[in-house]
């Protein structure tokens, strides 16, 4: 077999590795590369292979990074079929039918603002072709999705149907097994199984996205949270939440509801400001099966853990505006979560500058986004074209990552034997935590760990 990592190499977008067998050729994840304009344009429209030689796709799991060029592929020629958990399909074509029309009106704000006529990445009609070809297995079920290649999906924990596949086959008479962690999440979170560990493999790829850091300890995470929404009311302000729309918004609402059914949570309204979020909550609630025992437990007392006295889910715009306009306390959970699009910029350039409300921030906010200036105390803010003074105070809780950190990642691949492993290979991480990850795990006794760059390839 040979492998070529034509993404998330050395990167942490635009996740997609091709295996080649004999001849036939297996596309792991298909993500969209997310960066500057240009280069992001350039790099999306022009894939490094013929679409069309692709015999199928494996899908770890469905954020846009590792999911969101499928409908380019599609476009391109790619005629088969898309494998992935049941959960990962419900919650791609929510995705990617958001992707299609942000490309669409991205496309229409440049014509009519500047004028240049470009054609949208994709379409709906590219998504959904995409869906059409999907084909759903469940976790720890093998299927075979070309003669002699075997695959089967284990929880990675990460997202709602998010999966770390591991792949047997035979190459001149002796077995072989590689597996491709995905996104790796973590042990005891609010609504996700731990990660399920996968047996021994000779091959892996592994994401390294926080190598070499440490996610903080947040022992009292419930504890937080509350305090921060008591000093927001009394001082009648109003909490605002940026959150990612999938997984983040589930999370916090989860919470939420945890402090509302013992009765600490106070009697103010919560806003989900976010269609797209009350879409994915819709497919979390059609995902049992992903669901850790805590909250298939709270479901005995609780039959819906996405819904509480207080909270609402709002999807038109109209009501988003009414938002606004009230003058009580509340608490709204908009996306983007790194405030870079979405409600909830019209939230914070109302808000951002009334010392009596906060802003709570639930995650990492890449450098440059309006997320990270405000999280990082910049006195004045730009928010939809206005210059804003931040005097609300700015509030962040890091417990809810969904990534393992370092020390995670390396007790989670503790349960490898080091000595059937002949190779592992790191991607989906910056050059710096991924030399940092690949020196612990020399150290943990893994002979060959490498860090592949974009179009490196090698045979197993
Ligand atoms: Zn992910």
């Amino acid at each position: 077999m040979n492998i070529t990592f034509f993404g998330a190499a050395r990167t942490v977008t635009g996740s997609q590795h091709l295996l080649t067998l004999d001849d036939k050729r297996i596309l792991l994840d298909c993500g969209l590369f997310q960066g500057r304009r240009e280069e992001a344009n350039r790099i999306n429209r022009t894939f490094p292979f013929d679409p069309a030689t692709i015999d199928v796709v494996i899908l770890s799991h469905a954020h846009i990074d590792h999911s969101g060029n499928l409908p380019s592929l599609v476009k391109n020629g790619f005629t088969g079929k898309i494998f992935a958990t049941p959960a990962t399909r419900d919650l791609c074509s929510i995705m990617l039918t958001d992707s299609a029309m942000i490309q669409m009106k991205d496309a229409d704000y440049l014509l009519r603002h500047k004028g240049i006529i470009v054609d949208p990445l994709y379409t709906l009609d590219d998504v959904i072709q995409v869906m059409s070809q999907f084909q759903s297995v469940p976790y720890n079920m093998e299927f075979e999705p070309i003669k002699g290649f075997k695959v089967e999906f284990f929880d990675a924990g990460h997202l709602l149907g998010s999966a770390i596949t591991k792949m047997t086959w035979q190459e001149n008479g002796v077995q072989k097994r590689l597996a491709f962690t995905g996104d790796v999440g973590r042990s005891n979170r609010p609504i996700l199984k731990d990660p399920q560990l996968f047996g021994d493999v000779d091959y892996l790829i592994c994401e390294s996205t926080y190598g070499g850091r440490i996610h903080e300890e947040e022992d009292n995470l419930r504890g937080e949270l509350l305090r921060i929404i008591n000093d927001t009311i009394y001082k009648r302000g109003k909490l605002i939440i940026p959150a990612f729309s999938v997984g983040r918004t589930q999370d916090i609402v989860y919470y939420l509801n945890d402090l509302s059914n013992h009765h600490l949570l106070p009697n103010i309204p919560v806003y989900v400001d976010s269609p797209l979020a009350i879409s994915a909550t819709h497919v979390f609630r059609l995902h049992p099966e992903c669901y850790n025992e805590s909250i298939r437990t709270l479901l005995f007392s609780d039959p819906d853990p996405f819904d509480f006295r207080g909270l609402k889910y709002t999807r038109e715009v109209v009501e988003s505006k009414k938002i606004n306009r009230q003058k009580k306390s509340c608490i709204i959970i908009a996306g983007s979560g790194m405030c870079e699009a979405g409600r909830v910029l019209h939230h914070l350039s109302h808000e951002i500058s009334k010392e009596r409300n906060t802003v709570l921030f639930l995650g990492y906010n890449a450098p440059y986004t309006l997320g990270r200036k405000i999280a990082q105390g910049d006195k004045y803010v730009n928010i939809l074209g206005d210059s804003h003074k931040v005097r609300a105070t700015v509030e962040s809780l890091s417990g809810l990552s969904a990534h393992a950190d370092h020390n995670e990642l390396l007790e989670y691949l503790s349960h490898l034997n080091t000595t059937t492993v002949k190779k592992v290979f790191l991607v989906h991480g910056e050059l710096d935590h991924q030399e940092a990850l690949k020196t612990a795990l020399v150290e943990r006794g893994f002979g060959d760990v490498s860090i592949p760059s974009k179009g490196d390839s090698v045979n197993i």
